[in-house]
């Protein structure tokens, strides 16, 4: 059961009142399209454009990794699907760094980011990379068994193929519970990307970053949601993704 997106919206625009602050936050996408689109998630270029220039002309500053309390977007793309790559020139035109989450068993998968590709991208300091699992397996649904192999596969292939350490990971449809923070914590995954609304240092356990999904948001609507007026739904969406 979803809320209407009419209240939804009209919720998250009244509650972006009582914000002012521009503490930073995470931002997350899952694909962006000029005319070709993998996924009915993508995001048009034109709306992606817009996103950033509204997240310009407030004031803040699109990082690598938030460091600071307040005036920090940091923007995540999941799943890694093939629009980003097709559209890196306008990511690099745009002078923005994305901080990519991969899903290690899909690479040769229609509509995905391959190997080689992934490689190009590896090469940009703009991107950074990071673990969506190893096959998306909603991890709250699986055996401790599972939920170990998803995420100690995906780490370690994406260490020895990228030469580098990956400490971070986001779960699957923002589905997780506390079973999976500890085994991610034990396989060394320091911080976790979450689906659930909310500022960068109001973490919602230890290590536990939120996040919030902008993909189809308007311009009212990403204004409102820049300021914080999602967080007044956190509660939803910690009933549907927290178990
Ligand atoms: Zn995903």
């Amino acid at each position: 059961m979803a809320i209407a997106s009419f209240i939804r919206i009209a919720i998250i625009r009244v509650a972006s009142f009582f914000f002012f602050s521009r503490r930073s936050k995470v931002i997350f996408y899952h694909d962006i399209h000029s005319d070709k689109k993998y996924t009915f998630q993508s995001t048009s270029i034109d709306l992606f454009k817009k996103h950033i220039q509204i997240i310009r002309k407030n004031g803040y500053k699109i990082v690598n990794k938030i460091t600071k309390e307040h005036g920090e977007i940091e923007i995540c793309f999941d799943d890694a699907y093939l629009g980003l790559y097709d559209n890196i020139e306008l990511i690099k035109e745009l002078n923005i760094p994305i901080h990519l989450f991969v899903i290690s068993s899909f690479f040769e998968k229609a509509n995905h980011i391959n190997k080689e590709q992934l490689l190009l991208l590896n090469k940009l300091s703009q991107i950074r990379i990071s673990s969506h699992t190893e096959t998306h397996q909603i991890l709250n649904k699986i055996s401790e068994k599972q939920i170990i192999s998803e995420l100690e596969n995906s780490k370690k292939f994406l260490e020895s193929f990228l030469n580098k350490p990956i400490s971070s990971i986001c779960f699957p449809d923002g589905q997780f519970n506390k079973k999976v923070l500890e085994i991610a914590k034990n396989i060394g995954y320091n911080v976790k990307y979450s689906g659930l609304p909310g500022f960068y240092f109001d973490d919602f356990l230890v290590g536990v970053k939120r996040r919030s999904l902008v993909q189809f948001a308007e311009e009212k609507e990403f204004k409102a949601i820049l300021k914080g007026g999602d967080h007044v739904l956190a509660f939803w969406y910690k009933f549907r993704q927290y178990s």
